[in-house]
């Protein structure tokens, strides 16, 4: 009984802001890395490996916020968070504000297998990455020009903007992309999720969000349900969106859909907006959101592979 989704961020997602080629290109991409990690489970790989490998193909490309083509803080400089979480013993791994690397859902994987720490920021979380091998970027080597252009409009406004929410004019319509994640049930009916993200543009340096925060943007347990949130952090954090799903399947017998809807509205009500991917163990699925869109695929019970992204679809 195998399940997977992902998501590519939320926010102002409509179709008169994207062209017909951007669209494709975002499409094809889930698509494909849908289809990947599909081909994995049925191959018997753990649903925290499948997460891993589509957050790394994600982090790959530059539509999205993570990894390569990262938003940029208010100093022009991306640093990312990162989380993996394995349903088998909750185990767990993150890193936040992280520079330099190509891929901080693999830098967050090691500290999970490592067991040692569950989250690590920084400089730290640089060094940790270097003591375990992983290669060190130049900063610009993970810097698209589109996030300059982003970055000095936000700027000029003096605002801090959620990724998607950047394709308002003066931004390019076709400048939207936003940050990741995955969660996946294995052969065995093991639970993971991971999410990776540059964040948010013109942050504050050192600036965390949800995304590598266990219980806020990412959460697995094999008891219950995985999650990975996108949205505006400092409001899944504040929800504590990702535990509260549990916590209310858990202790108050609610279905994921009750969950999900009841944990998002209270974000809405909040002021915040965004939406999240999550698995329960019975192989039941949720991708809602309160924002316009969100960039989504999955295959469920079917095992037929699905893309979206508007809120109509
Ligand atoms: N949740 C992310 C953050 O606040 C942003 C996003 O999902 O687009 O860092």
């Amino acid at each position: 009984m195998i399940r997977f989704a992902l998501h590519g961020g939320a926010g102002v997602i409509e179709r008169s802001r994207l062209s017909a080629d951007r669209e494709a290109d975002y499409r094809h991409t889930m698509e494909e890395i849908t289809q990947q990690a599909k081909q994995r489970l049925l191959d018997g790989e753990s649903a925290a490996a499948v997460v891993e490998q589509a957050v790394i193909s994600l982090e790959e490309s530059p539509l999205f916020n993570a990894g390569y083509g990262s938003v940029l803080n208010a100093d022009g400089v991306v640093e990312m968070d990162a989380a993996i979480m394995d349903g088998e013993g909750r185990r767990c791994g993150a890193v936040a504000a992280i520079a330099r690397v190509a891929h901080p859902v693999s830098v967050a994987r090691a500290l999970m297998d490592e067991g040692v720490h569950v989250l690590l920021a920084g400089r730290g979380a640089q060094r940790f990455a270097v003591e375990q091998g992983f290669a060190l970027l130049r900063e610009e080597q993970l810097i698209i020009p589109e996030r300059q252009q982003q970055l000095l409009a936000a700027r000029a406004e003096n605002r801090v903007s959620l990724d998607h929410d950047q394709d308002v004019a003066p931004f390019d319509p076709d400048d939207i992309t936003g940050t990741v994640g995955a969660v996946a049930r294995d052969l065995n009916g093991g639970l993971a999720a991971a999410t990776s993200t540059g964040g948010m543009t013109n942050k504050h340096p050192g600036r965390v969000g949800d995304s590598p925060l266990i219980g806020a943007g990412t959460w697995a347990d094999n008891q219950s349900v995985c999650v990975s949130a996108t949205g505006h952090g400092e409001y899944f954090i504040r929800g504590q969106v990702a535990y509260d799903i549990h916590a209310q399947m858990t202790y108050a017998n609610a279905s994921l859909a009750a969950a999900a809807a009841s944990v998002l509205s209270r974000v809405g009500a909040m002021g915040g907006s965004g939406g999240l991917i999550a698995i329960d163990r019975e192989g039941q699925l949720a991708l809602p959101f309160n924002s316009a869109g969100m960039y989504r695929a999955w295959f469920g019970a079917d095992q037929v592979v699905r893309v979206a992204i508007y809120g109509d679809e």
